[in-house]
């Protein structure tokens, strides 16, 4: 076979995993080879407006979804540095409680994924991403907290890997100040630095095999796609080994593309789901100033909130019912208004279906339990907002008034119909679909990382994952792909 270019690993996306295994598999000398099919984009490159990073950063632009009884958008990344290019940076270590969920559910995780070492690596990651809580006066959430204490909430404030934020509230469009510690800005120029390279506008087709063996990538060149060229082909070889990270919902395809049959392949799908809901302040609250998560709140076990101050209004406001006068009016006193999100662990499940007309079909209906648990999320948020000052709340939930405007109304939310339909929900974190299960019967991936179907192939992402993990997941994706990394035998 002609190779166009070769490394002793080619890793499939540079995303929160792809970066974090490129890193460590450079420092410990493997000659190592990105391929990422988005574009390269640096801090100058990121502008403020939504559609310029819906077009150049997100994974269709933003167009992804996930169908069930309703259809909800499903956000990723698609450029160097994948998802945490445009995500908030919180970083949360992965739970306890779900690592013993895990291990109880298959033992032999236990000793391939020890507590103490996702513990080293996460403590690790957090010491090279300077992560801390880096909240500004001007933050919105800070009122919030008064109004916290008065409830009796549970609440801190987030952890963040962004050590530069200058509070542009531009996560979701790159940031522009370069404070925040995206991978195309911290571990991407780290590997490049120890001689790692990086391909951009790569898509990998398929992975090649000889015999059982992995040797190496089809790829599609996609920089000409946008000046109309077809995508030209190339071949690369891979010495020692193929390291998957395209993330959970093209992970499956890739394998499947290849012509792995594991009938976990894009099965188990799971994500956090929530809902956004709004609130006018009739006075400025600074919601456009400050770094994008600043609080997090458990109002009850399990249920998790967190202020959303800087979403663009073009996001914004989308979820909020209103046309006309009433929309132009909201979008002019944009500053007297403050996001709150609500993000829960789904119980359900769902699967990578297709691709079909080139796009993968995502398939889930979240059940009736996690809508019972958005319901109360969005019951006790609207109290919290009422609570610090709020004038009028929007809670974005069918069935009952659009727009709520004293404290009392707010109990309406609890009867609010339980029908997927009414539901506005929006989804960023992502796991499963190519489950790690010491059992071929059981998942796709071996507890090591490796394919448990082809030698020389390895799965690092946050589809590995055997169930979501209900906190913020960039922290835990990438700890797991650090300790897939030092598994991966980098000398012969
Ligand atoms: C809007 C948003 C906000 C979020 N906020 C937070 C937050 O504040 N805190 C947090 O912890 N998590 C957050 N997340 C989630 C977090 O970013 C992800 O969990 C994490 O990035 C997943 O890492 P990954 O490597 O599995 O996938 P990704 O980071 O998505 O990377 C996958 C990469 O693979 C590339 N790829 C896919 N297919 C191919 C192919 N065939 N060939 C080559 N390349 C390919 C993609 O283009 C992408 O760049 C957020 C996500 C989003 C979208």
């Amino acid at each position: 076979m002609n190779w166009d270019d070769e490394a002793d690993y080619l890793v499939v996306g540079s995303g929160a995993a792809g970066a974090t295994a490129g890193l460590d598999l450079a420092r410990a000398g493997a000659d190592v080879l990105i391929l990422e099919e988005g574009g390269w984009h640096r801090q100058a490159d990121f502008r403020p407006d939504l559609y310029s990073a819906l077009s150049r950063l997100w994974r269709d632009f933003g167009g992804q979804v996930a169908a069930g009884r309703s259809a909800f958008p499903v956000a990723q990344g698609c450029c160097v540095g994948g998802s945490t290019v445009v995500n908030g940076a919180a970083m949360n270590r992965m739970p306890e409680e779900v690592w013993h969920e895990w291990t109880n559910a298959d033992p032999g995780l236990s000793d391939a994924l020890p507590w103490h070492a996702l513990e080293d690596a996460a403590a690790s990651i957090e010491t090279e991403l300077q992560v801390g809580a880096n909240l500004a006066d001007s933050m919105p959430s800070l009122p919030m907290t008064r109004a916290l204490e008065r409830l009796g909430y549970p609440h801190r404030a987030m952890a963040r890997s962004a050590p530069g934020c200058q509070h542009a509230n531009r996560c979701l469009t790159g940031c522009p100040s370069g404070g925040k510690w995206s991978m195309e800005r911290s571990l991407i120029p780290s590997a490049l630095e120890l001689g790692a390279r990086l391909t951009p506008d790569r898509r990998v087709e398929r992975i090649l095999f000889e015999g059982d063996r992995a040797v190496g990538v089809l790829a599609t060149r996609r920089d000409g796609a946008r000046r109309g060229r077809r995508p030209t082909p190339c071949r690369l070889r891979a010495r020692r080994g193929v390291v998957l990270a395209a993330g959970v919902v093209h992970s499956p395809l890739v394998l499947r593309r290849s012509g792995l049959r594991n009938p976990h392949l894009g099965r188990h799908f799971q994500c956090h789901v929530g809902t956004a809901l709004m609130a006018d302040f009739g006075e400025p609250v600074a919601a456009i100033q400050g770094p994008s998560l600043g609080y997090e709140v458990f109002p009850e076990p399990d249920l998790k909130c967190n202020s959303l101050p800087p979403t663009p209004p073009e996001i914004a406001l989308g979820n909020v019912p209103a046309v006309g006068r009433e929309l132009v009016g909201l979008l002019r006193r944009f500053d007297h208004l403050a996001v709150w999100n609500n993000s829960q662990r789904s119980r359900a499940e769902g699967r990578i279906a297709g691709p079909w007309l080139g796009l993968p079909q995502i398939r889930m209906t979240p059940t009736p339990h996690d809508f019972e648990r958005i319901r109360a999320a969005v019951f006790h948020v609207t109290r919290l907002l009422f609570e610090a000052g709020a004038r009028t709340v929007y809670p974005g939930l069918h069935g009952v008034p659009r727009r709520l405007d004293e404290a009392a109304a707010a109990d309406v939310i609890r009867s609010a119909p339980l029908d997927p339909r009414a539901y506005a929900l929006n989804v960023s974190h992502l796991f499963g679909t190519c489950r790690m299960a010491s059992d071929p019967g059981r998942g796709a991936v071996r507890p090591d990382f490796r394919s448990h179907e082809r030698e020389g192939l390895f799965v690092v992402d946050a589809s590995v994952f055997p169930s979501a993990i209900g906190t913020n997941p960039q922290l835990a994706v990438m700890s797991l792909a650090r300790h897939a990394a030092a598994r991966i035998p980098t000398c012969s």
